[in-house]
């Protein structure tokens, strides 16, 4: 066991304080997830736009009491009974002390890298393992620099064996994760555009990935790669290839689908054999060819090897929040149920805010390889440190333990069991987080926990908002604040969660248009600041009520809410100035009224002063953009002059970000570019399509040549045709201009033209030569029928299609 005093020599760091010398038995770099103090040891690692160091004192009074710092400058006063060790990278140390703990362990640990597939390979290898094997693997896709060696700390002398991912985005990273991880074995999955930019060429992005393998003894891929091939030809790497084309370990001879599977023939050690694939799809199959290839250098038998891929699962990668009965809010996690996984839910339970209780159904866990008293009681103790008020077990193990749990808990034998006894009024507002291995059939107590819905959701990638989110920070000088726009249901994307998966990833501001936007926001536990855009007179108590801020726009509004405000308290307001959009706005004549109305009201105090550019999205207006730019830089001086303080000063939207990096000032806002589309079309590709608009199909129906569809009898059958009713019409914001043929929707991969006239909740698609039934999806709007081109094809803008989307269409998030 790792105790604090050993760190010195492991990271080289100089002690700075030691209270006294205790074990080390979890490592925290992130200070929201901290669940166990004793124990713990924080690093605090300095971010781009976050840095460990500001968390100290709060981790101190929750408990921690070891801390790795950069920066030790009185904190001895600060943090008295804890243990302080200083060095040059809190990252390295984090790495280093990852790099030791792995040195501690001799067993096989296959590396994994590659642009797609990693995880899901990885996850389907510890399945098919797991009969034989004490797999460790990386939680989720923690494959990052930081995710690497908290990945390698989990490894315990029960494993026997791992299954560790990597993933790089810039040249001089997998050197680091390769000392960490130090496969003896490893695999490459494929080379696809992935991160491109961070490298000079593939070649040089190949290369940087191989080094991964630099001390492996096999390493496993498909030389159909053909420029992982030739680079791995080039380095002497022992390799088990698998191909379609050339002469390689396993030589596919032929592939076909048949139902439910894809059939494959393959030569392996000059003997012909076939196995059947219980995917069809080409990722899945390509994964499953990874994964044979391991299992058949383990020698497994071809009917093992067959046995374990019929039983294979479908890695379901998602974590979905949604809407549930009686006010409660559901988390729904099927991903896996060991404790890395339990650990990473409960993280996310953990960090929602509001005042709800929070509840844990949880099954047994699965093959954890550790004795049962200590695992539960881990649990128990996970349970604990997130705040969890009431457990309910189900599975006879879990049942077996009650003992180590404390506080309100329900057990269960099985599933039945539980659902025999559910009734719905035993939960109200309450967070409840669903977790159970796949066996017990959780997806029934989802569904009981479920409002009744029409099938039609609009499914928001939270993975997708924080990749955005993270690329319009990566433009933004040190320093610069960023406020982000949640009016309009968050542009359709439902407001509050949004708003609190910003909050957790710390903007600093947020927007909204009108006040019972914010005061939604406020009930529901959200306290960033908020500035409301719009705020009419008679919502002013409730703006003092909720601490929300308004924009100030004229000298009528602001004279308004100077007499609602109260004399005594501190009021925070933001000047709009109008630049030449000509909407709101104080222009140069208000000014002198304006600074003398403020000077009489010191209460009132200015916290930004900001513009809107009118037409930062198109070149065209560069011209016009910049003399905006001129002109508020001018006014927002004179107001920061007459009023002796400064203020924030803002006018970048999302377009403006990318279009004019030289006047970011004080904070930008962010809008729509949060939400997976650039506006000025220039960097489309860098982001992320974050809502995918689904129905399902109601009815399918052949009509005759001739006869007509919907009303007005608009859709005329020229041929025989089949016709497939979705349940999607204008009412839940499918504008009937895609009307006719205009648009077009997603059916089973293909792309089906409307027929005839969109209805109020239903419209009619051409589906003649596509093999669909009766339930089956559609995709409306997604990552392959983009907003951009639905915009396009009716005239309009993104904009306007996501904020359509009706409030009655259920919201479903989800995190891989
Ligand atoms: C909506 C809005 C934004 C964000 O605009 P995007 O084009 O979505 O980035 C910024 N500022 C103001 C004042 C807005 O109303």
């Amino acid at each position: 066991m790792l105790t604090f005093q050993q760190l010195l020599p492991i990271t080289g760091g100089s002690l700075v304080q030691q209270a006294q010398d205790m074990p080390v038995t979890h490592l925290l770099t992130d200070s929201r997830k901290l669940s166990q103090p004793a124990g713990t040891l924080f690093l605090a690692i300095r971010g781009r736009h976050n840095d460990g160091h500001q968390y100290l004192k709060q981790l101190y009074r929750q408990g921690v009491r070891q801390f790795v710092v950069e920066a030790a400058q009185g904190l001895e006063k600060l943090l008295q009974e804890a243990n302080i060790l200083q060095v040059h990278s809190s990252l390295e140390a984090l790495q280093a002390v990852a790099a030791w703990h792995r040195s501690q362990f001799h067993v096989p640990v296959l590396g994994i890298t590659g642009s797609n597939g990693k995880t899901i390979v990885k996850e389907w290898l510890a399945q098919l393992l797991s009969p034989d094997e004490m797999v460790v693997k990386s939680p989720r896709s923690y494959n990052s620099q930081i995710g690497v060696p908290l990945s390698v700390w989990q490894l315990a002398p029960h494993h026997t064996w791992g299954i560790l991912e990597a993933g790089i985005s810039q040249t001089g990273e997998m050197q680091k994760l390769q000392r960490i991880i130090h496969p003896t074995l490893g695999l490459i999955t494929n080379l696809g555009s992935a991160h491109d930019e961070g490298f000079a060429s593939r070649q040089e992005k190949v290369n940087e990935k191989l080094q991964l393998f630099k001390q492996v003894e096999l390493l496993f891929y498909c030389s159909d790669q053909e420029l992982v091939h030739e680079a791995v030809q080039t380095k002497e790497i022992k390799t088990f290839t698998w191909s379609r084309k050339r002469p390689a370990d396993v030589s596919i001879t032929s592939s076909k689908i048949s139902g439910h599977h894809t059939i494959v023939s393959y030569t392996y050690r000059e003997e012909r054999h076939s196995l059947a694939i219980p995917f069809t799809d080409e990722a899945s199959v390509e994964n499953a060819l990874h994964c044979l290839a391991v299992l058949l250098y383990r020698r497994l038998s071809l009917t093992d090897i067959q046995d374990r891929l019929d039983r294979l699962q479908p890695v379901a990668m998602r974590l979905e929040m949604k809407e549930a009965i009686n006010g409660c809010y559901l988390i729904d996690d099927t991903y896996n149920n060991d404790l890395a996984g339990l650990s990473i839910a409960l993280d996310l339970l953990a960090s929602q805010p509001g005042q709800g209780r929070r509840t844990l159904i949880l099954s047994d866990l699965l093959e954890s390889g550790m004795a049962e008293d200590k695992l539960y009681a881990e649990v128990a103790s996970l349970a604990k440190g997130h705040n969890v008020e009431r457990l309910i077990g189900i599975g006879p193990t879990i049942q077996a333990h009650a003992a180590s749990f404390s506080g309100e808990c329900a057990f269960f034998p099985t599933t039945s069991d539980f659902l025999k006894h559910f009734k719905s009024e035993q939960f109200r507002n309450e967070l409840v987080l669903v977790k159970g291995a796949r066996v017990f059939g959780f997806e029934k107590i989802v569904q009981a926990f479920q409002q009744k819905v029409h099938g039609t959701v609009l499914e928001v990638n939270l993975d997708a908002l924080v990749h955005n989110l993270n690329y319009y920070r990566s433009k933004l000088a040190p320093g610069t604040k960023l406020m982000v726009m949640v009016k309009a249901f968050a542009y359709g994307s439902g407001s509050f969660e949004v708003a609190n998966l910003l909050q957790f990833h710390r903007a600093d501001y947020l927007a909204v248009a009108y006040v019972d936007e914010g005061v939604s926001l406020r009930e529901r536990g959200i306290t960033l600041p908020i500035m409301v855009m719009n705020p009419s007179p008679d919502s002013f108590t409730k703006l003092h009520q909720y601490n929300l801020e308004p924009e100030i726009y004229s000298l009528e509004q602001l004279q308004e809410f100077l007499s609602t405000a109260q004399p005594e308290a501190a009021h925070r307001i933001h000047l709009k100035l109008d630049t030449g959009m000509h909407r709101l706005g104080f222009t140069d004549e208000d000014l002198t009224s304006l600074f003398r109305l403020l000077k009489e009201h010191p209460q009132v105090r200015v916290v930004s002063a900001f513009s809107h550019l009118a037409g930062a999205d198109e070149a065209l207006h560069n011209d016009f953009s910049q003399q905006q730019i001129a002109t508020f830089r001018r006014l927002a001086a004179e107001v920061e002059a007459q009023l002796g303080y400064p203020v924030l000063k803002h006018i970048l939207n999302s377009a403006g970000i990318v279009r004019f990096p030289d006047h970011q000032l004080d904070m930008v806002r962010l809008g729509i570019g949060l939400y997976g589309v650039e506006a000025t079309g220039s960097e489309q590709e860098a982001l992320q399509p974050v809502s995918t608009l689904k129905t399902t199909i109601s009815q399918i129906k052949s009509i005759r040549k001739g006869e007509t569809v919907g009303y007005s009898r608009k859709g005329i059958a020229d041929t025989d045709k089949t016709i497939a009713t979705i349940a999607i019409g204008y009412a839940d914001g499918y504008d009937r201009r895609f009307s006719n043929g205009v648009g077009e929707v997603i059916v089973n991969e293909q792309r089906a033209p409307i027929i005839g006239n969109v209805c109020m909740d239903m419209c009619m698609v051409d589906i003649t030569g596509i093999a669909a039934k009766a339930g089956d999806e559609v995709v409306v709007f997604g990552p392959q029928l983009t907003l951009v081109e639905l915009a396009s094809r009716i005239g309009t803008i993104p904009y306007e299609l996501l904020t359509n989307v009706s409030t009655r269409v259920k919201r479903v998030f989800f995190a891989e």
